[in-house]
């Protein structure tokens, strides 16, 4: 609606992570502890008496599509220091715009909020709203603003207003009908909101300076006419406040002190700031009146975060959906297997910056990596399966091999796995001919089974194409990891395996970054041009027996490759389905 925005900065350099910083370090924390140490919002109350938290911040998304990174952002940032601070953190949706907004918008966000890990309760007080539930509200201010002369109903064309609302470094002109007495303009407002109408036939805007140097103070429109079914408050309203007029009022009606959002609404501070005056002056809200902070938004190099361009890649099916993996929604991330505790970390790494700037997705990637390095139960998987046979290995023979859960914490025990005589082995782990460098397996060379034995390769075999089809090797029986022989073999090569008997297969979906453009859409780019053909692929892998019980969103590291999650729709105990989040280095650092 009023807010003409987006686009993010013409290709400005990439930013490199940030180091962790401390929290104190970000400028909206230091406001917030200036106005603590000030104690200007400490003598609150709200109706009943109650005294009122220090800092009361929101989240406001309009429910018009789903939430994405930078939402995630603005989440963090306002729940966490209503968190850090002792105060409290409303959920409000900003539903004033009848046409756009739906229910299914406002379920997801919910989930979304809730799944990063934050709560609008305060103690057993919900701190849910709605913008339309202050509908009436909003109205009665409208009509004190009349009759006070602040606000008048014009009744230009959208055209005229257009050519009336001047320039940057021009005036605007007055509208004849700017001087309409408050009973004149009174009675019409009250005839719009009676459906005498049509939409654009009047206009409810404040009277303030059409000379102003700010355009948004050359009388903003505050009240227009929507003949249009509204999802919550049906067809009881056919009038509806613009989302200037609504937002300072929401907030002060909720005792919000802090009221942050981006960059884009710093030329609209000071119409907020108007409209609160007038407000208070009127006594519908008392002092300290909640004020407007901005900050940059996050803008994520690989990944676009507007609104339109999501939905167009859901549309032409692009991707497989709101919740496709490789999307920068919540939904998305969640399912790619992103961890609340990942995209947290990140919002805490990149900080709160007064300027757009670009973050790298090697900065969320590398929070996921750090936070599940730390935590993710390991496994082996061989994603493209080449056969290896022990041709010594007795035919009917499995030994158990254990390997811890995790390598730094003991505590969650081992795992285990048979080793037998027909293994999976990766494709790239056997070269018939060995390059410089190169000490995995090739004929006459040895290596170690990972958690298993010794082998020597002796050769392979190879189809009518040439193409190798299995690799051969004989095994040492006392060479096996953890006993005392295995110390008496020295090998350069280390290779991961699952015994071919026992190994589960299952889907695996490699993702990677959709766009090979670090900003497909900055300076006008088409950025349905910049997609990354191999942003998935499929394989069907063999897995160690264990992770046949993996429940959906169970993550894991599947060594030498990355980290992967059970997807959490179409995996199944027993049949798993996996995503691979991110693999284990950076691959893209270099590019
Ligand atoms: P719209 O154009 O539909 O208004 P929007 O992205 O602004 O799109 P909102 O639902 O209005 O969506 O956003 C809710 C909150 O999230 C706002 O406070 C907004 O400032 C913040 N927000 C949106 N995008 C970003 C972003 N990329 N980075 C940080 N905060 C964001
Ligand atoms: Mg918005």
């Amino acid at each position: 609606m009023s807010n003409d925005k987006k686009g993010g900065p013409a290709n400005p350099p990439v930013n490199a992570a940030p180091s962790p910083s401390s929290p104190s370090s970000n400028f909206l924390r230091a406001i917030v502890e200036h106005d603590i140490a000030s104690g200007d919002y400490a003598a609150r109350t709200d109706v009943n008496g109650h005294p009122l938290p220090q800092v009361v911040t929101r989240f406001p998304p309009e429910p018009n599509g789903y939430l994405h990174i930078g939402h995630a952002k603005s989440i963090c940032l306002n729940f966490g220091l209503a968190r850090d601070y002792g105060g409290r953190c409303h959920l409000r949706f900003d539903d004033t715009n009848p046409t756009k907004e739906e229910q299914e918008y406002v379920d997801t966000i919910i989930d979304s909020v809730k799944w990063l890990g934050f709560d609008w309760h305060d103690g057993r007080a919900s701190h849910l709203y709605y913008a339309s539930d202050y509908f009436p509200t909003l109205y009665a201010i409208a009509e004190y603003l009349v009759g006070a002369g602040h606000a008048y109903v014009d009744s230009q064309t959208a055209e005229q207003m257009v050519a009336n609302r001047g320039n940057f470094g021009e005036a605007g002109t007055d509208s004849p009908y700017r001087n309409r007495t408050p009973k004149e303009s009174l009675d019409l407002l009250r005839r719009m909101k009676a459906g005498e109408f049509k939409d654009g036939e009047h206009v409810l805007r404040a009277k303030i300076d059409m000379a102003s140097p700010n355009m948004n103070m050359r009388d903003p429109a505050i009240y227009r006419i929507r003949h249009a079914h509204h999802h919550r408050t049906g067809d009881e309203w056919c009038i509806y406040p613009m989302y200037d007029y609504t937002h300072p009022i929401s907030d002060a009606l909720e005792h919000i002190t802090h009221s942050i959002c981006t960059l884009e609404f710093q030329d609209h501070r000071p119409f907020y700031d108007w409209i609160l005056e007038r407000c208070a002056e009127a006594n519908f809200f008392k002092r300290p009146l909640p004020h407007q902070y901005e900050f940059a938004r996050l803008n994520l190099s690989f990944a676009i975060t507007s609104k339109r361009k999501l939905l167009q890649l859901v549309e032409e099916k692009t991707v497989d959906g709101w919740d496709d993996p490789r999307m920068p929604t919540i939904v998305g991330i969640r399912r790619r297997g992103y961890t609340p505790e990942s995209i947290r970390l990140f919002s805490e790494r990149i900080g709160v910056a007064k300027a757009d700037s670009w973050i790298d997705m090697g900065t969320l990637e590398g929070a996921l990596r750090d936070d599940l390095d730390a935590r993710a139960p390991r496994a082996a998987v061989v994603l493209q399966p080449l056969k290896l046979v022990i041709d010594n290995f007795p035919e009917d023979l499995s030994v158990e091999c254990s390997a811890p859960v995790h390598p730094h914490l003991p505590e969650h025990g081992v795992r285990t796995f048979p080793i037998s005589k027909n293994l999976w082995i990766e494709e790239e782990d056997f070269m018939e001919v060995a390059s410089k460098g190169y000490f995995r397996l090739f004929p006459g060379n040895r290596v170690r089974l990972r958690y298993g034995y010794v082998v020597e390769c002796t050769g392979c075999d190879k189809d009518a194409t040439g193409k190798v089809i299995a690799v051969h090797c004989t095994y040492f029986p006392d060479s096996k990891s953890g006993s005392e022989g295995s110390a008496n073999y020295k090998v350069k090569g280390n290779i991961h395996w699952v015994s071919a008997h026992h190994a589960v297969q299952a889907e695996v979906r490699l993702y990677d970054r959709l766009f090979l453009d670090p900003h497909p859409d900055a300076g006008g780019k088409v950025f349905m041009q910049a997609l990354n053909p191999d942003s998935k692929k499929t394989v069907q892998a063999w897995m160690e027996p264990g992770l046949a019980r993996a429940l959906p969103e169970d993550r894991y590291q599947f060594e030498r490759h990355g980290y992967f999650v059970a997807d959490r729709i179409d995996s199944v105990p027993g049949k798993p389905v996996f995503n691979r989040i991110v693999t284990l280095k950076d691959s893209w650092a270099a590019k």
